[in-house]
């Protein structure tokens, strides 16, 4: 666990095949829907998305549970392990998704094409696995390519400045609520925060992230040359920055 490719920079090979399948597990898909309360549904309704990349799609719970619900949806993910688990998990639910690749966002344009989709989804704390702002400002001005003029992209993180500003703590409302698991920061500082994964089994796992700053990602999203930054805190508008575990960060390509 936890190797990162020193070429790349990337750190999605923290997602080994073991982690994979016990990310289900850690995850909670009942719970996370009913955290999330239809969220991304209206979000994307809202602006009249039809078409969606979701560029992490991890095991497929956000692909597969917009799908279900008419999204025309393609679910990518740069692991290998997890798009074949979204495929799984898609046919055991009996959903088609348009289609499903192992992507790399820093490849999201060769791969997925230019002004393809009306939103572009990287959620699940996702972006937090890129340590470089190089890398970050690329993926962004990735992510940028594929959505059409006039679409969106969301990017949900952890709420990182209230962990470094006030310490840990979690309601694990949202996605993070596995029953019996454990996740608490091991080692946190600006640079790091080296989450550790305790399973009910005693199975345990680490993540490495970079804690990315609320104010750091909207200038980020307007530098990649997105539009009308709008954030939400664990789904709400407007949101406690200090009690909130989760940011939804949405921006508009003009
Ligand atoms: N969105 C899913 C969810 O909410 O359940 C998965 C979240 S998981 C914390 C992060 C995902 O980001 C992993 O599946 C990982 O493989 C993917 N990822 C990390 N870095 C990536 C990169 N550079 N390109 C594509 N995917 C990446």
């Amino acid at each position: 666990m936890g190797i990162r490719n020193e070429n790349t920079g990337l750190e999605h090979e923290q997602y080994t095949p073991d982690f994979a399948d016990y990310w289900d597990h850690l995850v909670g898909w009942e719970n996370r829907e009913e955290g999330e309360g239809g969220f991304y549904e209206r979000l994307l309704a809202a602006s009249n998305c039809e078409t969606v990349a979701d560029v992490a799609c991890g095991t497929g719970y956000h692909a597969i549970t917009l799908a279900k619900n008419g999204f025309k949806v393609t679910a990518s993910d740069g692991s290998d392990n997890m798009v074949r688990k979204t495929e799984e998990n898609a046919k055991q639910v009996g959903v088609d998704l348009e289609s499903t690749k192992t992507v790399d966002w820093v490849k999201l344009s060769k791969d997925l094409g230019e002004n393809t989709f009306d939103a572009v989804l990287c959620l699940g704390n996702s972006f937090t696995h890129l340590f470089e702002h190089e890398a970050r400002r690329d993926a962004l001005e990735e992510m940028f390519k594929v959505v059409k003029p006039g679409g969106m992209v969301v990017i949900d993180h952890r709420n990182y400045d209230s962990m470094l500003e006030h310490g840990y703590s979690s309601k694990h409302n949202y996605y993070y609520s596995g029953k019996g698991v454990d996740a608490y920061p091991a080692e946190l500082n600006r640079y790091l925060a080296r989450f550790e994964y305790v399973f009910p089994d005693g199975a345990k796992f680490q993540l490495k992230m970079y804690p990315l700053r609320q104010d750091y990602v909207s200038h980020l999203l307007e530098d990649a040359g997105f539009i009308n930054v709008v954030r939400y805190g664990d789904f709400e508008k407007p949101y406690d920055r200090d009690e909130v575990d989760f940011i939804q960060q949405v921006a508009y390509k003009p």
